[in-house]
């Protein structure tokens, strides 16, 4: 190696890795700690194998600069909540009293003590502990955890980059603590955080780490001037601190937008982008602010959250043109593999011609390498990768799974007429209501019943080949009839068939779709000891034979009563599902719903006068910035009425969404052109009715009234007194009574004693119209 090319060396990074271990060693750990089975020793023993054996399968794979810190017991925010001494008052006695037990008490309450609420990570599917902060928030340093992971790593012989929550990210993502005025500002609190990171970056200073990197995701939002102008403070205090390392701002998720010049001028040693399609922006933005001379940058060019392989060609020439950007250039993933599974080498069930499309965290951090090892030493040191990854995605492109002649004619002939009802709302609500004789304030539910410990067995023992298919048909049917015959002994209006036969409302249609793929050990993070196993969708879509018809016509056989038919709609099979990368996703979703309206059809036909379409994630996929919320609200919406438009006039279209704040995207619920809503609203006192009626929603809305994520059950005056406030907000002829959310999680006592109240309760406020 030549003095030139070492001085230009460019390095192998990621942000961040899987914490749960190739058998989910974490989960298992931490779960049987909760329980007693496992000692607190034997939970840090286990957490310290893992992190060890993280960082060997990293410097084995060749990555120069491993991250430390990013490990966690269950989210890397809370994490920073304790870095920073900011715990709740109501937590803090049991902190102090045993670190750990506090730590978990925080993440998910005990008997007394509330838990801080959890969110989404940005627009992934990982949630994380929101902070709450007040005006009497007090901030001390606390880098035990991170120096000693520091340690730990340094002690392995590694070069090991420490990587923070930055300070900015962290207020933007809290909200005012409980009993502090709604409109108090986490970020007015920057001036008394900064000195405590300060510390902090002291302390890893002292502990050995030349670098440090500090996330700020936040800034790939809309940020206001102020919120800029606060990031701009922060690092220009942070990067004026004598004692310390050198500071890597890192973003992700998106452009940087109007931060790029704010950060491309703080004193601070690098910078970490991202540069995948999502962000590309990012590319230009840089060149245009004059790139960054004398700081070091990180390229993001390889996806951290998709499971695709990279190009990598491609990648090298934006690697070239980054190089005259700036100082030095090293190589990442575009964010933390947090958001990925561990290794697509350990599938069994998936064809090994088909595998070869896959990059898991351990493939991801090898193509890291090899980008790394190729812009330091030149394209000819890798041919062979090169020509690997050639033939790995040429393999991709002419499949016949991801190419599907029929499924392309078809999507392709799609017409608006296609994605309308054949009349106007006004209409088919007259049709509805002559159809099925509702009375006024019908009930129903949500589409689930408990998910039984039998209904578990039965599918475990279908799968071990304990029973058959028969056997476990019978199962299910045996469970229909008794859901079937609970609804009508207690009075509900419309039924469901309870989802008895369902593992999950994305996997089980995603089985039974062309175009999905599933994995064994594709195990994602959700939060806390929760992993899922998102299915990946490879190919084009479509619906080979009918997914429900049968259980909803069993169901419908046994009662004279409407049986609501039950769905996943286009844009949730996308968004609890890895999505390909190479055509839009509106095209995906097209595909998706197209399927799903072969679905609704044949539903439809044989007999079944309700059907309901869940959308709980239409808001989630939101993209964070607002210049790209229209198109996707746009294709979103469509997908919904291209699954739900080629209904009968007189059948009823229900959706079902999970959230009580809507008031943003209140416009694309309409535009849905659904005859009936179910939303959240029981925590929220039905504020969405409130929302919808500012709205002037024309349709049929159930704001729910039983909270099904506790146990408790709600009273028959407390029901009713939410039907009241309902009532206040919108006409008798328009407002349905029914729970939040799908009872699956609940246990069967309490969803019988909650349901016979509810319809007590419409019955008393039925008799006040
Ligand atoms: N129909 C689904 C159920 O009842 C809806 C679940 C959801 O909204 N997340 O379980
Ligand atoms: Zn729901």
């Amino acid at each position: 190696m030549t003095s030139k090319s070492a001085a230009a060396a460019a390095r192998a990074t990621v942000y961040g890795y899987p914490r749960q271990g190739r058998n989910r060693e974490l989960k298992k750990a931490i779960e049987g700690y909760w329980k007693g089975r496992v000692t607190a020793d034997t939970l840090r023993a286990t957490a310290a194998e893992l992190r060890r054996g993280t960082w060997r399968q990293l410097a084995d794979a060749g990555v120069d600069e491993a991250p430390t810190g990013d490990f966690s017991y269950y989210d890397h925010v809370l994490d920073t909540t304790v870095m920073l001494g900011a715990i709740p008052a109501r937590h803090r006695d049991a902190v102090a009293a045993d670190p750990l037990a506090g730590y978990f008490a925080l993440a998910r309450g005990t008997q007394d003590v509330a838990p801080l609420e959890m969110t989404k990570w940005f627009d992934t599917n990982y949630h994380y502990l929101v902070p709450e902060l007040g005006p009497d928030t007090v901030f001390t340093a606390d880098s035990a955890k991170q120096v000693a992971e520091l340690k730990e790593a340094v002690g392995l012989g590694l070069t090991a980059r420490p990587v923070l929550v930055g300070p900015v990210t962290y207020l933007l993502l809290a909200k005012p603590a409980p009993g502090v005025a709604g409109d108090f500002e986490p970020l007015t609190l920057l001036d008394r955080l900064l000195p405590v990171y300060g510390e902090i970056l002291a302390d890893l200073r002292a502990a050995g780490a030349e670098w440090v990197q500090l996330d700020e995701p936040a800034l790939v939002q809309d940020r206001t001037p102020a919120e800029l102008n606060a990031a701009a403070r922060a690092y220009r205090d942070l990067g004026a601190l004598a004692d310390r390392p050198q500071l890597l701002v890192a973003s992700y998720f998106d452009r940087l937008g109007e931060a790029l010049p704010v950060l491309a001028k703080a004193p601070v040693e690098g910078l970490a982008l991202d540069f995948t399609e999502a962000a590309a922006a990012n590319l230009d933005a840089l060149a245009a602010v004059g790139g960054l001379p004398g700081k070091r940058l990180v390229a993001g060019v390889v996806n951290g959250r998709n499971i695709w392989v990279n190009d990598l060609k491609q990648s090298l020439a934006t690697l070239g043109t980054l190089l005259g950007l700036a100082d030095r250039v090293d190589v990442s993933p575009s964010c933390s593999l947090l958001h990925v599974p561990l290794d697509a080498a350990v599938e069994r069930d998936i064809e090994p011609q088909i595998l070869r499309w896959l990059a898991f965290a351990r493939q991801k951090t090898a193509e890291v390498v090899t980008l790394a090892k190729g812009l330091t030493h030149g394209v000819d040191t890798i041919a062979a990768e090169l020509a690997a990854n050639r033939a790995d995605l040429a393999s991709r492109a002419r499949s016949p799974l991801t190419r599907d002649a029929a499924v392309r004619a078809r999507a392709a002939a799609v017409t608006e007429a296609d994605a309308r009802r054949s009349q106007p709302y006004a209409e088919r609500a007259s049709a509805q209501r002559a159809r099925l004789g509702l009375p006024l304030l019908p009930t129903t539910t949500i589409g689930s019943f408990p998910q039984t410990a039998e209904l578990r067995t039965a599918r475990a023992d279908l799968r071990a080949g304990r029973i058959g298919a028969t056997g476990y048909e019978e199962r299910v049917e045996a469970e229909i009839r008794e859901v079937i015959s609970f609804q009508e002994k207690t009075g509900l209006d419309v039924l469901v068939h309870g989802e008895p036969e369902r593992n999950d409302m994305v996997q089980y249609f995603a089985e039974q779709l062309t175009g999905y793929l599933a994995t064994q050990h594709g195990w994602v993070q959700s939060y806390g000891t929760r992993y899922v196993r998102p299915p990946i969708l490879a190919g084009d879509v479509a619906r080979p034979a009918p997914m429900t018809v049968r259980w909803t016509r069993y169901a419908q056989s046994l009662t004279d009563r409407p049986v609501k038919g039950m769905l996943t709609g286009p844009v949730t099979m996308l968004a609890w599902s890895f999505v390909r990368d190479d055509q839009p996703l509106a095209e995906t979703a097209r595909q998706v719903a197209l399927a799903l309206r072969d679905e609704v059809n044949d539903l439809e036909e044989a007999g079944t006068s309700v059907i309901q379409v869940d959308e709980p994630a239409l808001r989630e996929t939101l993209p964070l910035r607002a210049a790209g919320r229209a198109a996707y609200l746009s294709w979103a919406t469509e997908a919904f009425r291209l699954s739900t438009g080629g209904v009968r006039p007189d059948t009823q279209i229900h959706t079902h969404m999970c959230y009580a704040e809507f008031g943003d995207i209140v416009q694309a619920i309409d535009d849905l052109d659904a005859d009936v809503i179910s939303l959240e609203a029981a925590r929220s006192h039905m504020q969405v009715a409130r929302e919808l009626a500012a709205h002037g929603y024309p349709r049929e809305a159930g704001p729910g009234v039983y909270d099904i994520h506790s146990p408790r059950v709600p009273g028959t005056q407390e029901a009713a007194e939410l039907l009241r406030t309902g009532l206040r907000a919108m006409p008798a002829e328009r407002l349905w009574v029914n729970p939040d959310c799908g009872l699956k999680t609940r246990g069967w006592p309490e969803t019988r004693a909650s349901l016979e109240n509810l319809v007590a309760a419409a019955r008393a406020v039925r008799a006040e119209l």
